[in-house]
């Protein structure tokens, strides 16, 4: 079989180039200055993006920040985490979603995650509730909303706040929701791999006035802003320089001028792909809830290693090799990482799982550990396909399936 060679997918054009032009040429990189006064949130590029951002996604407040990983940081720190509590996290998502609540003193708490759509279960969260419960940080995984709203009522009854970790679902919605305005923060990434992207960047979305301030102040130096502001709890204002510059907020608002055309031609790829895909023996494609859109930023498709010669991996390899670019390894549960299994995170004590007696053990999410043997991943994000290119993937995907599918006789 001839091998395929994919053009990679390049949203930067003539309209960033010349909104970082314009930013260069007024010789203003950054607006934000670290003290009392009009700088502390930023310039003119930096407002806009904000000003922008909410009123798309319908949120009283934007906060941009350098990444959607600070974006999780500020969010924990603006709710008041501390040394002790205890942060719910699915145990299947990119690492970052767990690792914030470490820098706070907390530990994360695994929930597994729902067989159909890979999304954080519910039932699992309410297990996993206890009185150290801080928040339950929701992933709206691979871009499907996660159950946005019955996760949301269910923490409200319960005292806990909701930050939905919406790197990978821009624009995906539930009912007429977008995802990322659901909970009480929503964390954005516009980096390199994502549907748009400004190199680097991500925002935090609120209703909250108060939690908007919190984040601004974590964001940038707040220690020095609480005496002028006459703010009295200063819990977690010891701040960072996490600000995002003039260009990358340039570069992000025409980004998110064009995101619907942007998702769409990503969505477009994954849906010819499943239904070229459909009804293939051992390969069951991804499931979009009722009611919901997915923004596909990756395409999983479940595969039974059972019914492939050398299993998920043969396949993966083989997919590759013929020019279906592919990959298995993303989904190992998080509590198999190193910080877990042995306790060492903040210094040599073992801070801050020496405050706590959560346990990260095999068998913890049982549906999460299923994965790690079972899915295959294709980023639409990565790709500019045309039809016959994706009708080509189609065609190598089922000649490879034809190859290691072990036909049964009955
Ligand atoms: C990409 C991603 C992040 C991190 O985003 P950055 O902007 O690179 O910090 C966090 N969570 C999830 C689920 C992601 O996919």
């Amino acid at each position: 079989m001839k091998k395929l060679t994919l053009k990679p997918y390049r949203s930067i054009g003539p309209d960033e180039i010349a909104a970082v032009t314009r930013v260069m040429e007024s010789g203003m990189l950054s607006g934000f200055y670290g003290s009392y006064g009009e700088q502390f949130l930023g310039g003119p590029e930096i407002r806009d993006l904000e000003r922008e951002w909410s009123s798309f996604f319908g949120v009283k407040h934007a906060v941009t920040v350098n990444s959607a990983a600070s974006g999780l940081l500020v969010a924990l720190g603006s709710i008041g985490t501390g040394p002790g509590d205890e942060v719910i996290v699915p145990a299947t998502t990119m690492s970052a979603t767990a690792m914030a609540p470490l820098i706070y003193g907390a530990v994360p708490v695994f929930a597994d995650i729902n067989r159909d759509t890979y999304n954080i279960c519910l039932a699992t969260i309410e297990e996993r509730i206890t009185a150290r419960t801080k928040a339950i940080i929701v992933v709206n995984l691979f871009g499907q909303p996660a159950d946005l709203d019955a996760i949301t009522r269910m923490a409200r009854l319960h005292g806990i706040y909701v930050i939905e970790d919406n790197a990978q679902a821009i624009i995906a919605k539930e009912g007429d929701r977008f995802s990322g305005t659901v909970g009480d923060i929503g964390v954005f990434s516009l980096n390199y791999h994502k549907h748009i992207h400004s190199g680097e960047g991500g925002i935090c979305c609120t209703n909250s006035d108060a939690l908007c301030l919190r984040m601004q102040l974590i964001r940038n130096h707040g220690e020095n802003l609480v005496d002028p502001m006459g703010i009295e709890d200063i819990t977690n204002l010891v701040g960072f320089n996490l600000r995002m510059t003039e260009m990358t907020a340039a570069v992000a608002r025409v980004q998110l001028k064009n995101v619907t055309k942007h998702v769409e031609a990503r969505v477009y790829q994954a849906t010819r792909l499943i239904a070229g895909l459909k009804n293939l023996p051992g390969v069951d494609p991804p499931m979009v809830k009722n009611g919901c859109s997915h923004s596909f930023y990756i395409l999983a498709f479940r595969i039974d290693p059972a019914q492939f010669r050398g299993g998920v991996s043969r396949l993966a390899e083989r997919l590759n090799e013929c020019g279906f670019p592919c990959f298995t390894g993303y989904v190992k549960p998080l509590y198999t990482l190193p910080v877990f299994k042995r306790r060492i995170a903040i210094g040599q004590r073992g801070f801050p799982f020496n405050l706590s007696e959560v346990k990260y053990e095999e068998g913890l999410c049982p549906e999460s550990e299923a994965l790690r043997d079972s899915l295959l991943c294709f980023e639409p994000c990565a790709y500019e396909l045309n039809d016959e290119e994706l009708d080509s993937l189609v065609f190598i995907f089922r000649e490879i399936h034809r190859e290691l599918y072990i036909v049964k006789h009955a």
